[in-house]
């Protein structure tokens, strides 16, 4: 049966190496969702156009609650299919103790991480059981929510901690509605979120301490994320995957 898979965050890093990564593994219906790159969500689509599946372009700031009520409407207009969630759009805010952590600051970081992450699964919880044919759901976390982030960003950490903290209630209640809820928690990935926080270079820096070595890639992100929704992943919930190197 044909499965649908949304991902917010699809335009570029872990969210866009999600969906090529599903375009190949099964998945024939892909909502490449993005906040403001619509270049990088096209050749996210592209990308899985060219293996035969369908991508649908969606944009909607998931700071917004209007704009992801919106951006579900769109996708209830698609056939109704088993609903996989990748809950994974996410920012950073740049390097600072706690005299830098001013309530907008902070503000905008849980409006994303937090309030946009937890509305988007309410959203695609109401498809599933609206639809009745169930699904999954893997929220992308963060090592920084399980180790803190000293004197970096305490804020995201904290918002990843949210995550953290929401994906086992979730997962407890909807296991009885057949309805997986995972986690996947990364540890240094190279994608651009360092540089968007303004951190280029934080990735050599920390890779020094992580055991194997070195920073990892959105596609070994990627595919931890896809094998919890797979049903190879069957007895799997409530379960945190950390994809770090060792750290
Ligand atoms: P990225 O910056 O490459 O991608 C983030 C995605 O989220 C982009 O597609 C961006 O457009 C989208 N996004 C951001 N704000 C948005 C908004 N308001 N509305 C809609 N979309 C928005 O970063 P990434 O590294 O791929 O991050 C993906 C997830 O992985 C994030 O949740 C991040 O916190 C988490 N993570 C990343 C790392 C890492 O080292 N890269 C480590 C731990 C956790």
């Amino acid at each position: 049966m044909s499965r649908l898979l949304i991902i917010t965050g699809a335009s570029a890093g872990i969210g866009a190496a999600t969906a090529r990564l599903a375009a190949v593994s099964g998945w024939q219906n892909i909502v490449v969702h993005y906040g403001r790159d619509l270049n990088g969500a096209n050749e996210t689509a592209a990308a899985i156009e060219a293996v035969g599946a369908k991508a649908h372009v969606i944009g909607a700031d998931v700071s917004e609650p209007d704009a992801i009520a919106k951006m579900f409407r769109s996708i209830r207009e698609l056939p109704a299919a088993p609903v996989d969630l990748v809950n994974n759009a996410g920012i950073v805010a740049p390097k600072g103790g706690i005299a830098d952590l001013t309530p907008d600051r902070v503000k905008q970081v849980f409006d994303v991480n937090v309030l946009g992450a937890i509305e988007v699964a309410r959203q695609a919880v109401m498809l599933m059981r609206d639809w009745g044919q169930g699904g999954g759901i893997v929220n992308v976390s963060s090592m920084a929510a399980k180790l803190g982030s000293p004197r970096e960003y305490t804020d995201y950490a904290a918002s990843k901690g949210a995550i953290d903290t929401f994906s086992t209630g979730l997962a407890d209640e909807l296991a009885p509605e057949g309805i997986r809820v995972n986690v996947v928690r990364p540890g240094p990935i190279e994608t651009e979120i360092h540089a968007k926080g303004g951190q280029p270079d934080r990735l050599e820096r920390i890779s020094k301490n992580i055991p194997m070595g070195r920073a990892g890639k959105a596609e070994e992100c990627a595919e931890a994320i896809l094998w919890l929704l797979s049903d190879r992943a069957s007895y799997c919930t409530r379960s945190f995957v950390d994809v770090s190197g060792g750290r």
